[in-house]
């Protein structure tokens, strides 16, 4: 009997079947990837998921029937899926997924719009952590919202088109670079230069700001807007480039936005595909990038609404639901990267290909801002996940006091609910092109299956 603890690699011991398995459920991944690129896209794709599967659209205050499928959606931002199970929830408690589906990314400012030297560009301020270095010289796509003054809203997609334009941030040649180069990253590197190039055709007779007037026409003959509207817009600048597998065997896909899609995909599979007389509430959160603050953030109160208005509904106690109900916060966690092993302590890193990764505590300096679950809770886990034969592994973001990071796990933990989390190792995490391997993912759509199950 071996009584050491070993990770175990996927694409080792996975048979020719498995194998195929792995790549067919990451060709939907990407397209998932490639659909959705911000927090509002990949709620209308998931909406048109879970209408195909039957789910309703619940108003607040509804009764909610045993056996109803039903989503909320929280503003077009996020959204709560929700099946409500034959077995009684007083007991079982509620079974809940959480993912977030907003990423780090370059918005637009409010006032975005100016020329300088025959050129125009749009200001913008970025959202969640960047290395700002890596946004310059690639292909940006703008997505997002304009709400008029009438009530009406623009969608706006440009950029990923075959034939779109894309937009640009520039770089200064290496040539010229001796000063830059004896800089920080972070004196080198200044936010308010992250600034899209977005014309150079002046409009004729015009002196002053031609350019930019011309890109004013333009906007206002394709989306009926004019500079003001930009006060109430939400455009994102994203990367222009789609999901692609990585390796002469394909073993990982690369990214935009995989942080968190690469669990929100397995979670939302898992609830459409298991079947379970369990309640379960699979949630899709929006900004987790920034804290998780504001109305669509896992700050807010809806998912005690909701919980609350599953008890009413059975006619059980909410306190008893919540008290038995258990969390997985699904979200993306370091992989151990060979090149920067020094930001890692390998006993304890995740490493990709070798399943989704449990971290039983998140947060920097001694745990801090961490939900920390109790080892009775990751027992139950254990359990579950060798009933149905799930590879996982557990993990911890990198190197004691090198750096850290939060999750949504406290905010679903403070319901008093038992709750962990667990995600998806990625390399280049917040880069805007990330990796992951394809078994984890499905690696995590198997954990999360056996979790509702
Ligand atoms: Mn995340
Ligand atoms: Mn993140």
């Amino acid at each position: 009997m071996d009584l050491t603890y070993k990770r175990t690699n996927i694409y080792a011991v996975a048979d020719e079947q498995e194998l195929k398995a792995i790549q067919d459920y990451n060709e939907g991944y990407k397209r998932f990837l490639d659909g959705g690129k911000t927090e509002r896209e990949t709620v209308a794709e998931t909406i048109a998921m879970v209408e195909a599967a039957g789910y309703k659209a619940y108003t607040l205050g509804d009764k909610i029937n045993k056996g109803d499928k039903l989503y909320y959606n929280n503003r077009g931002k996020a959204l709560f899926i929700l099946r409500a199970g034959t077995a009684d929830v007083a007991k079982e408690g509620v079974r809940i997924l959480v993912a977030h589906v907003d990423s780090p990314r370059l918005d637009l400012k409010q006032v975005p719009l100016y020329e300088k030297s025959d050129m125009a560009y749009l200001k913008t301020h970025y959202y969640g952590g960047i290395k700002k270095y890596q946004w310059l010289t690639i292909p940006l796509a703008l997505h997002g919202v304009v709400a008029l003054k009438d009530g009406s809203v623009k969608q706006i997609r440009i950029g990923e088109e075959e034939g779109d334009p894309v937009f640009y941030i520039t770089d200064l040649l290496p040539h010229l670079s001796q000063e830059l180069n004896t800089k920080t990253i972070g004196e080198g590197f200044n936010a308010e230069n992250l600034n899209l190039l977005v014309g150079g055709v002046p409009v004729k007779g015009e002196d002053k700001d031609a350019v930019k007037k011309g890109v004013l026409a333009l906007l206002n003959k394709n989306y009926g807007i004019s500079e003001e509207d930009f006060l109430s817009a939400e455009l994102e600048a994203v990367p222009a480039v789609k999901a692609k597998d990585v390796g002469f065997d394909r073993a990982y896909v690369a990214s935009y936005g995989h942080d968190d899609r690469v669990c929100a995909y397995p979670e939302i599979t898992a609830t459409l595909e298991t079947r379970t007389e369990q309640t379960v509430l699979t949630i899709l959160a929006d900004k987790e990038e920034i804290g998780s603050e504001g109305n669509t953030g896992m700050q807010c109160v809806l998912i005690s609404d909701l919980l609350d208005a599953i008890a009413a509904s059975y006619g059980v106690n909410a306190a008893v639901v919540r008290a038995h109900s258990k969390c997985i916060s699904a979200d993306v966690t370091a992989g151990y990267d060979p090149a920067y092993a020094s930001a890692f302590e390998e006993m304890n890193a995740g490493f990709v290909n070798h399943g989704v990764a449990m971290n039983k505590f998140t947060g920097s300096r001694g745990k801090s801002g961490s939900n920390d679950a109790s080892a009775e809770y990751v027992g139950y886990l254990r359990s579950v996940f060798a009933k149905e034969g799930v590879i996982w592994q557990t993990s911890e973001l990198g190197r004691v006091d090198l750096g850290g990071g939060g999750t949504v796990a406290k905010f679903i933990a403070k319901n008093n609910i038992d709750t962990v989390d667990m995600g998806v190792p990625v390399l280049s995490m917040h880069a805007p092109y990330e990796l992951v391997s394809k078994a984890d993912v499905y690696s995590a759509h198997k954990a999360f299956s056996a979790f509702v199950k």
